[in-house]
């Protein structure tokens, strides 16, 4: 046995007397860590009205303890004890996309242990779509906190294979519930100031939101370095989703690129492309999806991360996707991925 815990790896349905769904909601109520399925990334899941619990997954995963976690929820009847008002626009958001990929911050009640929370005034809350996710939280009757079951840093868990990586012996349980849907990390949106503010992208895209809100302010941090000291996001100023290749990300059109990746050319030397070039790629490549199809690339940025490991890349040049829709998306987490370090070959 390698570590604290004999870790199992259980296949999960969403009924709820599957025996899988019953041992993961026990050790919720015990105070134990089981990692989840959801539809975005697999979850690192805790009762979040535990601090003790709560505390477990910072210890597991070496997360920084000033980054706060959401708390998921599987009915609207679970939100208002968490939090001291729902403002009009949560109502509009949660009915056009709960359950779903999308997180809202909103001021939180004195039931949410500062540890969630980091000591902010605000609680993240989101209605995961995921069958299984529903069931487990339906069947421990608990608000789960859970961040991506992934050690700090590394590319966030898409699939059951994932979470075994990276949690094995520090966990007592991971369901398995076949690879994730979306494929990155939900939508996260603030609702505590005058104007709503996207503080991630996700699958619920910036338009999306506007539909529904009218005006929304993007966070400069979604597409830029964060400064330091406070930042509204605070996720959002760690290096993350990180290989251990270095990586850097490539923008311009793929004649430039592929000029610019002809002339890399050594040992481990890698790249990350659209499967459309990957036939005339000048260098050992993956796939990041379709060129035009965020939502694919955004299913396999991760597991793409994470083969570049098994390959042994050393460096690895990552073509940079488009911003627009749910590439923002995509954008937002290979940039974080790259440590925000970008070579420009427009011409
Ligand atoms: P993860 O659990 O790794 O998906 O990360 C959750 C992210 O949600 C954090 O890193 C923050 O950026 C964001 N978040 C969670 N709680 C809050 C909050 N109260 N205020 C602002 N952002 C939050
Ligand atoms: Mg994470």
């Amino acid at each position: 046995m390698m570590g604290e815990f004999d870790t199992r790896l259980l296949p999960a349905t969403a009924r709820p007397d599957d025996p899988a769904v019953t041992q993961a909601a026990k050790l919720l109520r015990q105070g134990e860590l089981v990692a989840i399925p959801t539809e975005t990334v697999y979850g690192l899941a805790a009762n979040a009205l535990d601090p003790d619990a709560v505390a477990k997954i910072f210890k597991a995963k070496g997360r920084p303890q000033d980054n706060p976690l959401i708390v998921h929820i599987s009915s609207l009847e679970e939100l208002p004890p968490l939090v001291t008002e729902i403002p009009d626009r949560a109502r509009k958001l949660a009915e056009a996309f709960w359950p779903g990929p999308l997180t809202m911050v909103l001021p939180r009640s004195s039931r949410v242990p500062d540890v969630v929370t980091a000591g902010l005034e605000t609680v993240a809350i989101r209605m995961p779509s995921h069958s299984v996710a529903r069931a487990v939280i339906q069947v421990s009757g608990l608000p789960i906190a859970a961040p991506s079951a992934n050690l700090s840093g590394k590319p966030s868990p898409t699939s059951a294979r994932h979470c075994m990586e990276d949690l094995t012996g520090k966990i007592p349980l991971v369901l398995d519930g076949g690879p994730c849907q979306v494929g990155v990390e939900s939508t996260v949106v603030t609702l505590t100031g005058d104007i709503p503010r996207l503080l991630r992208p996700g699958a619920v895209t910036a338009e999306q939101l506007r539909e529904v809100l009218g005006l929304i302010e993007v966070d400069p941090a979604v597409l830029e370095k964060a400064e330091d000291g406070p930042v509204a996001s605070p996720g959002m100023k760690y290096m993350h989703y990180s290989p251990k290749a270095s990586v850097v990300m490539i923008t311009g059109p793929w004649s430039a690129c592929k000029d610019f990746l002809a002339r890399q050319q050594d040992e481990g030397v890698w790249a990350l492309v659209f499967d459309e070039d990957l036939g005339d790629c000048p260098l050992p490549a993956i796939g990041l999806g379709p060129r035009n199809d965020a939502a694919k690339q955004a299913q396999h940025l991760f597991s793409a991360l994470r083969e570049l490991d098994e390959q042994q890349a050393r460096l690895v040049y990552a073509r940079a996707p488009f911003e627009e829709g749910m590439g923002l998306a995509v954008y937002n987490r290979l940039i974080r991925a790259a440590g925000f370090s970008v070579i420009d070959l427009m011409g």
